[in-house]
């Protein structure tokens, strides 16, 4: 099967044997060992010094630790949304009684950073910008490294989710200032799901000194604590790290560099692919994600057909579009533990598909 959604994706079989480990305590020296192991080597690949916690959790989970750890209700953020999953970001705050400012974008358009810097320059009460990296709704990468600097300028804190973009796209976190940066192991990392990585800068530390929101299982203090002497403040997704160990040292090996040209590389081959099918994007291509291609159904196409003529003929897994993309785009996953000829044999499955599925 090629599992081709985004995420959760592949695992290399090293990985999986890794996962199929049998349990250690996860208060010895052993799992203290891996954490601390895993800890430095995720550093390298967020480009940060700052420190990260490992939480068992999916990335939803993560995103839910960034706001809560930094903010009190009736905070005031500006959440930027040009999707499914920039929503999500702004209904967390919302949900521990934040003041959400939403500035939301069409979906299929990138967060436009002059919005951005408007919305800033008129509200001097906003404390926190939250931003969705690589919208995996729509196939879209915001510019997250010039949105970051203008709301900087403005001295705001800018929580990000990158699930679906670190390892696989070019986040360095101390460079672009970004103070909370959410990723989780089921997307790039080519591990099962189970684990939300973030990491937590100096200015997120002096906000969660301050932050009210109630918290228990996310909180930071607790996380930085455990993590001192090894371990994790509750019983961790232990066959998750074990895989995490064998997919670090994979990428180290191959380099971050050379793992972010491999995905750019196999998402330009997708993208030309895909309209070489005669085929649209649904974004504009240059604002087009690299880990993810969001297809336009044509008019003719049904889609959920399609997606069952892809998986039970060709073993090919695609996903729809979400929330009101449903039925209007489908989208390839191309993030992790791909190469150009997995994508060789989804874009030959697509172009048999088609005719089967279309009116
Ligand atoms: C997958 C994804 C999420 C949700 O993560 P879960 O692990 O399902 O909670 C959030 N944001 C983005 C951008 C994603 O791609």
């Amino acid at each position: 099967m090629q599992l081709r959604i985004p995420g959760p994706t592949p695992c290399p079989p090293q990985v999986l044997k890794a996962v199929g480990s049998q349990m250690i305590d996860h208060r010895g020296d052993k799992f203290a060992q891996i954490i601390r192991d895993v800890t430095e080597k995720l550093k390298k690949l967020f480009q940060t010094k700052n420190d990260i916690f490992i939480l068992t959790g999916s990335g939803t989970g993560g995103m839910e630790a960034a706001v809560i750890n930094t903010l009190s209700p009736g905070d005031k953020v500006l959440a930027l949304s040009c999707g499914f999953f920039g929503d999500r970001f702004a209904e967390i705050p919302e949900c521990y009684g934040a003041e959400v400012k939403r500035l939301n974008f069409e979906w299929g358009k990138p967060v436009d950073p002059d919005a951005v810097r408007k919305a800033l320059k008129e509200d001097a009460s906003i404390k926190a910008v939250l931003v969705t990296h690589n919208e995996t709704s729509t196939g879209i990468t915001n510019d997250l490294k010039t949105i970051s600097a203008i709301a900087k300028e403005y001295d705001k804190l800018v929580l990000v989710d990158a699930i679906s973009s670190l390892g696989s796209i070019e986040l360095p976190v101390d460079e672009w200032q970004c103070d909370v940066v959410v990723t989780a192991s089921q997307k790039g990392w080519m591990v099962p799901p189970g684990l939300a990585m973030v990491s937590v800068s100096e200015k997120a530390w002096q906000a969660h000194a301050k932050a009210k929101m109630p918290r228990y299982y996310w909180d930071f203090t607790k996380a930085k604590s455990y993590l001192e002497r090894g371990q994790t403040p509750w019983t961790p997704c232990v066959s998750t790290f074990f895989g995490l160990t064998v997919a670090l040292d994979m990428l180290l090996a191959e380099g971050l560099n050379s793992v972010i040209a491999r995905h750019a590389r196999i998402a330009n081959f997708t993208r030309q692919g895909v309209k070489s099918l005669g085929l649209s994007l649904f974004p504009e291509e240059r604002y087009a994600s690299n880990t993810v291609t969001a297809v336009k159904a044509p008019e003719k196409l049904t889609v959920s057909k399609f997606l069952q003529v892809l998986r039970n003929e060709y073993q090919v897994e695609l996903s729809g579009g979400q929330g009101n993309l449903s039925g209007k785009i489908f989208r390839i996953g191309h993030l992790g533990w791909v190469q150009e000829k997995d994508m060789k044999e989804v874009l030959k499955a697509i172009s048999k598909a088609l005719p089967k599925a279309s009116a």
